[in-house]
């Protein structure tokens, strides 16, 4: 990797302390930057090579010394944080970007921003290209979370080509593993919580939207090749293989050998019915693909942290 001293801003939380290790595995200081208000102190290895500032990042950053790498992965991420903190999410986005953004400019780090497929909202291009530009309703509760991402996204483009801020943006697909609470309201943690519990997993809608599962593993890997290269982007990240929402259902209640059922609720306002990633420009540019099935996947998760 070669990273001498990297920033991982949100790197207490659950794609953060992945990433996190695997920059403390791949030799480098970490500088992890959160106020734990939906990650943990719990997550973060005890390494003596990894300082933790407990701050804000809608605050600047107080970060002194040499830095060659900034990873932006601070932000409310799941639905339930993003819709219970509306205001703060929109203020992560925009503040806590340009913070990242500002660091890596006075530092002349690389800086790596976290971006995500809701930019595409409810696409009507399948599967999603990078050069869709979305169907975002910008009213709508999720906008929140939306519309801080593009932004963010502007941003990081206007610091490229005002301070010429080596920059790059991923597009973040939905991603499962360890460490995910098991009530932050996202779908896999949900299910083996639900399965673990004995109760009925809650489907929302007729369960036939799709959604393309990455493990974090296979993320991580991802997020690092991007660091490692010169490109701007956005380059998706996730992993193309989709799978309807019922079928994942199917899938925990098989692998927990559980007896639950499905039940299903009503729909959520602007669900996107499917979601997959074109990933030809993260395989051309970074010799990137997942590899991880969702049936290994589900097995790592699980091994290393049971939920409930
Ligand atoms: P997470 O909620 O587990 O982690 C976010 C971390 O950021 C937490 O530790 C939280 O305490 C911290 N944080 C949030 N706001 C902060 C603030 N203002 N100041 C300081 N710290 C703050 O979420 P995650 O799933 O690990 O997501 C990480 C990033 O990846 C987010 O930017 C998210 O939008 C993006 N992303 C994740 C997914 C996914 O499937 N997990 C998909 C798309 C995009």
């Amino acid at each position: 990797m070669g990273f001498e001293r990297a920033v991982v801003t949100g790197g207490a939380g659950f794609l953060g302390s992945h990433v996190c290790e695997a920059l403390l595995a791949g030799g480098a200081r970490v500088v992890c930057v959160d106020d734990f208000r939906t990650g943990s102190p719990d997550n973060l290895p005890d390494d003596p090579r990894l300082d933790v500032v407990v701050a804000d990042v809608c605050d600047p950053l107080d970060v002194t010394g040499p830095v060659d790498l900034v990873l932006h992965l601070a932000c409310p991420a799941s639905p339930v944080d993003y819709l219970r903190m509306p205001v703060e999410t929109l203020r992560t986005g925009a503040l806590g970007t340009q913070h990242a953004l500002e660091l890596a400019r006075a530092t002349g780090a690389r800086v790596v921003v976290a971006s995500t497929s809701e930019v595409y909202g409810d696409p009507l291009e399948h599967p999603q290209r990078e050069t869709y530009w979305g169907n975002v309703n910008p009213i709508g509760p999720r906008s929140v979370y939306d519309e801080a991402k593009r932004y963010g996204e502007a941003l990081t483009c206007a610091f490229s080509r005002e301070h010429g801020v080596d920059a790059g943006i991923v597009r973040i697909f939905n991603t499962y593993g360890s460490r995910m609470r098991p009530d932050d309201g996202r779908m896999v943690p949900t299910f083996l919580r639900q399965a673990l519990a004995g109760e009925p997993l809650t489907v929302h809608g007729d369960g036939r939207q799709t959604r393309s599962l990455c493990h974090v593993d296979d993320l991580v890997r991802g997020l690092l090749a991007m660091a490692g290269s010169g490109h701007l982007g956005p380059v998706n990240l996730g992993n193309p293989e989709e799978v309807t929402v019922l079928e994942v259902a199917r899938r925990v209640i098989e692998f927990t050998g559980s007896s639950s059922v499905v039940e299903h609720v009503d729909a959520m306002t602007d669900d996107p019915r499917r979601r997959r990633p074109d990933i030809s420009r993260a395989r051309d540019l970074l010799g990137w693909q997942p590899e991880i099935t969702l049936a290994e996947g589900l097995r790592r998760s699980f091994d290393r942290h049971p939920v409930g």
